[in-house]
């Protein structure tokens, strides 16, 4: 064997922690200077590099560098530094970095399929070095979080959420395969910058967009078979719901816009009840904003209502309202309106504002999803809090600046009675002597775990009801401190039991509706889930 490649493998390469042992039996000696070192010690020594840079993007460069070079030594890393390291794999960084994709990176990652290989994608998609692939990722580009559309240079995106996938779910890492499809960007600066790394066209639309994806489709499940698991990420939402629903009868689909975000949504809600007391059914929902999170995070909300009250879907609907662009969404609107949002018109008098919806309705729950910054005013939350002794507030709209209303804004206007959570994270809030930590509704809660219980179970679909358990999981792992801070989130340092814990509700139910393939079913699923995660602990070489 030859020694080089071990170390320019980054699946095989352990850089300074090769034993001396290992050196000579592989003949490393003299290619590694004589020092070994610990994985630890290596960790210690890459986190002190990190913490010297003072720009999110240098460090983003130097994790994703590490990754290239040594897999399990980034994934140890992460594991362990989960809080600090999540905005730099993941949003708001990597947002940064797509923007610059072209000018940061040396080397790709990902799987590129763009239109000039029509009618032969699946012969691209063979040409991924790996067979055994469980979870894809795959963006077309023109949504990428708040930014809108960055085209090929999406691509940071899938990277990123497979990253975590690892990292939080425990998949391998080399079973997780990033996609991005490029039908072109409508994006004038790409399309005009020189250094732009895909198609230079506008993005196609129609039959044109339809068959390609259709093709792509059925290539992935040619190549990797019926139990692979594709999630679709940042899509923009006039394709989003329709690509959901069509594939979401042949394919293991989820979108993690969608459903993603719905699930830890409707955690956050279930555990905020442990405080407001009550059940899902005693509220009225108010949502700032009606496209992919809002909708998706309206229709599992009223799911769950329907489940526990024994009521139909219809009737747990009427417990929820929407406010879009123009106001608020009523039957009066039907004919104008997209078809996600039609489930929510019920008969009312039109709103105009936010306001007038809030003292119209008297909702006890408001749900910020319209990525419209400060939309929560002073006279919103006040309303809010003058008929509720607790009112639940949600500010989903990402990044922090984008966020509906402030931690400290949330808490202020209601006196210290709300019971906050956001999308992006805040400190904590001081106000009269308490100290107010509020919840992060991170999709990172909930898209690996989900993955998890699908791949051990073998699960051929992906059912609303294994959503709702997931979201159950969720709000069972907050505790009783947790809640007494006004916290409805469990700390994010345990994510890898919380992760086998979701995993677990997911795989069960999975089997309890005929839906896994995996038999006979493990007695233990939390144990079981925990057992198949992957771990970046450094193999011997002998
Ligand atoms: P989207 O599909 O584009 O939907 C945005 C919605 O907001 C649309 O219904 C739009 O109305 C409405 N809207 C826009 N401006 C408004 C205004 N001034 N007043 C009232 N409504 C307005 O976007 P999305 O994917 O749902 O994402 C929305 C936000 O949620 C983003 O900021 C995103 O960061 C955040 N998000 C958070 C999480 C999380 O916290 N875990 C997860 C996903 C998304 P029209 O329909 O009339 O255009
Ligand atoms: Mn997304």
């Amino acid at each position: 064997a030859c020694g080089l490649e071990l170390l320019r493998d980054p699946q095989y390469n352990k850089g300074l922690a090769f034993t001396d042992k290992e050196r000579e039996y592989h003949y490393l000696t003299g290619l590694l200077p004589p020092t070994v070192l610990t994985q630890q010690m290596q960790e210690n020594r890459i986190l002190h590099n990190l913490r010297m840079y003072q720009d999110p993007l240098h460090k983003y460069v130097a994790v994703m560098d590490l990754q290239e070079r040594n897999e399990r030594l980034f994934y140890k890393v992460l594991i362990d530094n989960v809080e600090e390291l999540l905005p730099i794999v993941y949003t708001p960084t990597v947002g940064e970095a797509c923007q610059k994709y072209g000018s940061i990176f040396r080397r790709p990652r990902g799987l590129y399929i763009s239109l000039k290989e029509r009618g032969k994608v699946l012969d691209v998609i063979k040409n991924w070095p790996e067979k055994l692939v469980q979870v894809i990722v795959v963006t077309d580009g023109e949504r990428i979080l708040g930014l809108g559309d960055l085209g090929c240079q999406g691509m940071g995106i899938p990277v990123g959420k497979l990253a975590l996938y690892s990292a939080l779910g425990g998949i391998r890492p080399s079973a997780c395969l990033p996609i991005t499809i490029d039908v072109g960007t409508n994006n004038e600066a790409l399309l005009n910058d020189p250094f732009y790394i895909g198609l230079r066209r506008r993005r196609a639309t129609g039959e044109e967009y339809a068959s390609f994806l259709d093709e792509f489709m059925s290539a992935v499940k040619q190549a990797y078979g019926e139990k692979v698991f594709i999630q679709f990420e940042d899509f923009a939402n006039h394709n989003a719901f329709e690509l959901l629903a069509k594939y979401q009868r042949t394919h293991l689909v989820f979108n993690d816009d969608i459903q993603g975000t719905a699930v830890v949504v409707l955690g956050g809600l279930l555990a905020a009840l442990k405080l407001t007391g009550g059940t899902l059914a005693d509220h009225t929902f108010l949502f700032l904003g009606a496209g992919e999170a809002g909708t998706g995070i309206a229709e599992l909300i009223a799911l769950e209502i329907a489940k526990q009250g024994n009521v139909s879907l219809q009737e747990a609907r009427r417990k929820i309202w929407m406010v879009d662009s123009k106001g608020l969404i009523v039957k009066s609107r039907w004919e104008s309106l997209q078809h996600h949002k039609k489930n929510f018109a019920h008969e009312h008098e039109g709103c105009r504002d936010l306001l007038s919806a809030v003292e119209a309705l008297r909702p006890s729950v408001l749900i910020g999803s319209s990525g419209q910054r400060s939309t929560f005013t002073k006279e919103v939350l006040e309303t809010l809090a003058s008929y509720n002794q607790k009112p639940v507030v949600m500010a989903l709209s990402n990044p922090t600046s984008h966020a509906e209303c402030t931690a400290e804004e949330a808490y202020k206007w209601t006196q210290g009675r709300a019971i906050f959570g956001s999308g992006s994270p805040f400190d904590p809030v001081k106000l009269n002597d308490k100290l107010h930590i509020s919840g992060q509704a991170n999709n990172a809660y909930i898209f690996p775990g989900t993955g998890l219980g699908v791949i051990i179970s073998g699960a051929i679909r992906v059912h609303d009801d294994m959503l709702l358990v997931a979201a159950r999981a969720l709000a069972a792992q907050v505790s009783k401190e947790n809640l007494d801070k006004g916290l409805v989130y469990p700390p994010f340092q345990s994510i890898r039991k919380i992760s086998a814990n979701i995993a677990a509700a997911v795989a069960d139910k999975a089997y309890e509706l005929g839906l896994a393939t995996r038999l006979p079913r493990p007695a233990d699923l939390v144990g079981y889930a925990e057992s198949c995660m992957y771990s970046p602990q450094y193999r011997n070489y002998r």
